[in-house]
């Protein structure tokens, strides 16, 4: 038995049938780890003591009997977004080179109950600003699907590291599609849960309307897992809500009603993709569901309304990263220099040439006199958004669109044009504008490249997401 290709509901049935021992899982991917990320780079940080630490008093605890969490002893990579305790923090940038996390995470705090496994922490773009991974400060990731090709953004390490079997299940954060796209691009499956479902204390702050931090997983019924676990109202992050139940009995798709919407098809988006995606909706119907043609008038703004609020609320977030705090004294020449000198310093060599941007970005459009101009629009166009699926909820169940208008493209073909690299995200975006679930899955693929499909549904609906994708996942298995 190979145990990397394990997904982890398999594994927990592995460990607790003591097939094999957490520390055997755990070797096997540290292993896998050590023979394959000089090429994929997926880690910025392996932790291999701590992680077999862990695995060992994960097989204590199996050994004694213990009700055991199906997250036991099972192996996990986190984005270097969020924070634990001990281990570097940098969130892909330079400025927090020299930063080590003081406490541990809401999620990382409740994979360690669980009794998870922490491998260690994955490559990201910049503080989660891009679609490729090649705004990281230390090294691109790699698509192991394809290694000349990029895994997508921000959270490719993450993709990429469950995508290689280098871990079993893995975290992220979806700010505007940072987990299903990459996902996508992988081909693997990617959970961006209802905003507020999952608790953002320890999670380096991108956009704080928008983030989410959620599962990467090799199945629907994996994310499904992982979800339960992290999940849930937490005192530390007042917009955390009460789990939605996503146990709910398996969902039987005559019953389900599944809205495509039309300004998801656009012109330009690569065709073999939109091929795929409909061969899925089509199977979707042959399984009993209802198909239904629906509009959501206001997307095509998602893009513009997403590029004021996000650098917005980007350029209060990043104020923080001031050289004085966060590790950040190594850009600072002399502990004298006077306050503008170190701020000015150590933010100029600090940052990358994205984070600027959207930190000048969105200092301008917060400015006296363009505030209304911009951030007071967007906010208002970021209305209509919510009520155009607040409307569509009437009429369906789930929507169904593709993830990404295209598969993984190569290193550098995007980088010079920043609007290219916004246009991947077209299809994630209005899901984080509204806040509701929305989940990619793998629907075939394109000369070896993943398409992903994505599901979303109602706020609070996640458990509708998994029940039509675990359908959806069964009968493309059995093909
Ligand atoms: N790619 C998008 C961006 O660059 C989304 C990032 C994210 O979800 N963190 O902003």
């Amino acid at each position: 038995m190979n145990l990397n290709d394990l997904t982890l509901a398999r594994a927990h049935e592995g460990l607790a049938g003591k097939e094999f021992s957490s520390e055997d899982l755990t070797r096997a991917c540290l292993d896998r780890i050590r023979e394959t990320d000089e090429e994929f780079g997926a880690f910025l940080v392996v932790d291999e003591k701590g992680a077999l630490e862990a695995a060992r008093s994960a097989d204590k605890k199996i050994h004694q009997g213990e009700a055991s969490s199906p997250l036991l002893g099972v192996p996990v990579a986190l984005k270097d977004a969020i924070l634990v305790q001990g281990l570097a923090c940098t969130a892909g940038s330079r400025i927090l080179e020299n930063y080590a996390a003081a406490y541990d995470a809401t999620v990382t705090r409740k994979l360690r109950e669980s009794g998870a496994v922490i491998l260690g922490k994955t490559n990201m773009d910049e503080f989660a600003m891009g679609s490729s991974t090649e705004n990281s400060a230390f090294h691109p990731t790699k698509n192991p699907r394809n290694p000349k090709y990029v895994p997508g953004g921000s959270s490719g390490g993450s993709a990429a590291a469950v995508a290689a079997d280098q871990c079993i299940f893995s975290l992220g954060s979806d700010t505007g599609g940072s987990i299903r796209q990459p996902a996508s691009l992988c081909g693997v499956v990617g959970l961006k849960p209802t905003y507020g479902s999952v608790s953002r204390y320890g999670l380096i702050a991108m956009s704080s309307s928008l983030d989410v931090i959620g599962p990467f997983a090799k199945t629907v019924e994996d994310a499904r897992l992982v979800f339960s676990a992290i999940s849930g109202k937490d005192p530390m992050d007042g917009t955390t809500i009460e789990t939605p139940n996503s146990q709910l009995p398996a969902i039987n798709l005559k019953n389900v009603r599944i809205g495509i919407p039309k300004e998801y098809f656009v012109d330009g988006m690569d065709l073999v993709t939109e091929k795929l995606v409909r061969e899925a909706i089509k199977k979707l119907e042959s399984l009993g569901a209802t198909i239904v043609d629906v509009s959501l008038p206001h997307a095509s703004y998602a893009l513009a309304v997403y590029y004021v609020l996000m650098p917005a609320e980007v350029s209060a977030n990043l104020s923080r990263f001031d050289g004085i705090r966060y590790g950040a004294s190594l850009y600072r020449e002399s502990p004298s220099s006077p306050l503008s000198e170190i701020y000015t310093k150590t933010r100029s060599r600090g940052f990358g040439e994205e984070a600027k941007r959207r930190i000048m970005l969105g200092a301008y459009a917060l400015s006296a006199g363009y505030r209304d101009a911009y951030y007071g629009k967007a906010q208002t166009v970021r209305a209509l958004i919510k009520e155009d699926f607040d409307r569509v909820w009437s009429k369906v169940d789930c929507l169904a669109t593709p993830t990404s208008p295209s598969v993984a493209w190569r290193f550098g073909e995007r980088v010079e044009d920043p609007l290219s690299m916004y246009l991947a995200d077209i299809f994630t975006i209005s899901a984080n504008l509204a806040g509701i679930p929305a989940m990619s899955l793998p629907c075939g693929q394109d000369g070896g490249l993943p398409v992903g499909l994505q599901l979303m549904g109602p706020a609070g609906g996640e458990a509708m997401l998994f029940g039509v994708g675990e359908t959806f996942e069964a009968v493309a298995r059995e093909k």
